[in-house]
């Protein structure tokens, strides 16, 4: 499971450079363009020009760490929202860039192939001067489909590793299915293959079956786009042909589940032989879609939603060829349409980013040209990011922090006294066996395409081809659990409960939400509430799922499952106080695991705090005792204005709490009372039988 604790709106992020850059003379050589950029960097230490000293903290702790710093904050017009590290992504896209731009010069392979494939994406004449040809080979194989086995295999043969349900949890894929491996279910020691249902081009199977009047509104939309995109690619009768396969894609929607549904895994644990395809899905021609998926001598396959694998394949067999071939070659241009000429690339903004996202402007190209080398290849450009960007003194520093939260984990879980010896000792299990990976992993995945700088639709088809090739040679072999899923270069943090591992990119590792300069207090405040959020992941109404092996087996005893959900009872209604808006409250149930882990992870963070002053007494700054930044930390890590569209979306949408709130977990902490002298008159003070503590 994705985080989304720093990076779900985009908004969280830092003003100023990484001190890192300052420091290592190395980089300054290495990269002159890097050094034009270092004005001081400050940590995640706490900002007292951000607090409003007039609001007494146990009234409103929020306005009081960020009270001023919200009066003065204005929010640009291109932004949903603002916080006090707003550039941090302008400036991580912007060293992006210079390491590819510093790339092209160097003579090794690795910099050659990040400089050549950026290189294709910035060549906008030579894309001019290639039109449609790139396409062409695959445009005219669909077009010469003219049986059932075919199509089969023309099917078969764009199946691509482009789904992730538990790591990435990524559902969607354009083309008829997807694969995903991962450890299995029930054998986490070896990957095995899942597939997962896919064929429609709209995000979700909401926006084709939802009554709706905005949604009505994309529908129309979207066909009118599916026709230009046609139209444009030569075809005749675009109309005719948009709504066929618009009429295809509806009814694939109404195959497929929920995405509530998708996210059950006991609902997902359905293996199927290959042999039973035929009997339990029939209509495709699944022995000619294997052979062309190059999965023909795959025994068997974990099959995520199996009534939509029904109604799919019977979809093969009742829905006319000619419609199938139109459905595959609409897929195959938009697919490509934003790398395609200005005539695509333009359609496609105008209905991905202006009609679906309400995005006005177009990004530059040099910030979609990064995000596209960075998305193909994410242990090149790994490699050079941290070489220059995560000195390994800041690994061993977060190491540290993380063995400490681990011990506290470890002495919380001993000394609860509601949970049963036999689920105590498997939550021990689970915590000693949990690899948690810092910075970049020990062994990199590559990716061996070939790159040619002048090729871009083929250096991005190449791409994904080298990627399936690699997932599906990992089928049936052991499962290396120090693997990872995201690049350093990745300001965001994953949980991935199959192989029981977190993984802390080295973007995240930077200010506001550590620096290696900053006082313990705020960097235990900051990242390591983070760390003890996503370890809390591992035992709570998610973990349980999943044992110390990464097996789906709920390892709980009823009892212990009753305490708990009546202790997190509590902690729902708690949150299902608290009002955005007069006619908007939270909603306690549905932002509840990820107010366990902010509740948990705060108070283990505390703790690991107070481990790690050994003894000595907490430097004072500003005037603030240690126990007092360490809180300050946490509530400015969160300091964030929203537009209140934006805020009533996020309430209504997001499965975390807003950022505001998010901060008033202090209230179940006993620590921060005494840190504040929070007295029984203020009104965020909860009597100690009404705090809730989980772990
Ligand atoms: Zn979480």
């Amino acid at each position: 499971m994705l985080v989304q604790l720093i990076l779900e709106s985009s908004l969280k992020a830092i003003s100023t450079p990484l001190q890192f850059v300052i420091c290592s003379a190395a980089i300054l050589l290495a990269i002159p363009a890097l050094s034009q950029q270092t004005p001081p960097a400050h940590g995640p230490a706490v900002v007292p020009s951000y607090m409003d000293k007039s609001v007494r903290p146990g009234d409103e702790f929020y306005l009081y760490a960020n009270g001023n710093w919200e009066k003065n904050a204005e929010i640009r017009p291109d932004r949903a929202g603002e916080s006090p590290s707003s550039d941090i992504y302008d400036q991580h896209e912007q060293k992006l860039q210079d390491l590819i731009v510093a790339a092209a010069k160097a003579q090794d392979a690795n910099s050659r192939r990040l400089a050549g494939f950026y290189h294709s994406y910035m060549d906008e004449a030579a894309i001019e001067a290639a039109g449609l040809n790139p396409l062409q080979p695959r445009l005219k194989a669909i077009a010469a489909i003219s049986d059932t086995r075919q199509l089969a295999h023309a099917l078969g043969e764009t199946l691509r590793a482009d789904v992730d349900a538990l790591n990435m949890t990524d559902f969607h894929t354009n083309n008829l299915f997807g694969l995903w491996v991962a450890p299995g279910f029930d054998d986490s020691d070896h990957y095995h293959a899942y597939l997962m249902q896919g064929g429609i081009v709209l995000p979700d199977r909401e926006y084709y079956l939802s009554d709706s009047e905005s949604m009505r509104e994309i529908r129309t939309k979207y066909e009118q786009h599916v026709a230009t995109l046609l139209k444009l690619a030569g075809f005749d009768n675009p109309e005719d042909r948009a709504k066929r396969i618009f009429a295809l894609e509806h009814a694939i929607a109404q195959t497929q589940w929920t995405l509530a549904e998708d996210n059950d895994v006991h609902k997902a644990n359905n293996i199927w032989k290959s042999a039973d395809f035929v009997s339990k899905a029939p209509g495709l021609d699944w022995t000619e879609y294997f052979r062309a998926a190059g999965l023909d001598k795959q025994a068997s396959f974990y099959v995520w939603q199996p009534s939509a694998f029904t109604g799919e394949s019977a979809l093969v067999a009742s829905t006319p060829l000619e419609d199938w071939k139109d459905w595959l070659a609409f897929h195959t241009i938009e697919e490509s349409a934003s790398v395609l000429p200005k005539a695509f690339a333009e359609e496609q903004f105008s209905f991905w980013g202006k009609t679906l996202n309400g995005v006005s402007v177009q990004q530059p190209r040099w910030k979609r040209a990064v995000a596209v080398t960075d998305a193909h290849l994410p242990s090149e450009l790994g490699h050079l990011y941290v070489q220059h960007y995560f000195p390994p003194e800041v690994k061993a520093q977060v190491q540290a922090m993380v063995s400490n939260l681990i011990a506290v984990y470890r002495e919380r879980l001993q000394s609860i006294t509601w949970m049963a010896p036999a689920t105590k000792s498997q939550a021990i299990a689970k915590l000693e066996a949990l690899y948690v990976g810092i910075g970049y992993p020990d062994r990199w995945d590559e990716e061996n395409f070939e790159v040619k700088p002048d090729d871009l639709i083929g250096n991005l088809s190449r791409s994904r081809m080298a990627k399936y090739q690699r997932e599906r040679g990992l089928i049936g072999t052991v499962v290396d659990r120090k693997r990872w899923c995201m690049a350093p270069q990745t300001i965001n943090a994953v949980n991935l409960p199959l192989q029981n591992s977190l993984n802390f990119p080295a973007a995240i590792l930077q200010v506001p939400s550590f620096d290696a300069h900053a006082p313990a207090a705020a960097n235990y405040g900051a990242i390591g509430a983070v760390i003890g959020h996503e370890i809390s992941h591992t035992f709570d109404s998610e973990g349980s799922a999943f044992d110390s092996k990464g097996r789906l087996r709920n390892w709980w005893t009823k009892d212990d499952f009753a305490h708990f959900n009546a202790v997190t009872d509590r902690l729902a209604k708690q949150y299902d106080s608290y009002k955005p808006f007069p006619d908007l409250a939270l909603n306690g149930k549905q932002t509840l695991a990820e107010n366990i882990a902010d509740d948990a992870g705060l108070a283990a963070a505390y703790d690991a705090y107070k481990a790690s002053l050994k003894g000595q007494p907490a430097p004072e700054q500003d005037g603030l005792t240690g126990d007092q930044q360490f809180y300050l930390a946490y509530a400015q890590s969160w300091a964030e204005k929203l537009r209140p569209s934006a805020l009533r979306n996020e309430v209504l949408t997001d499965t975390h709490s807003p950022a505001h709130w998010r901060v008033f977990e202090v209230r179940n902490q006993n620590e921060w009372y005494k840190a504040f002298d929070i007295k029984p008159d203020e009104k965020l003070y909860l009597a100690p039988n009404d705090r809730v503590q989980i772990w």
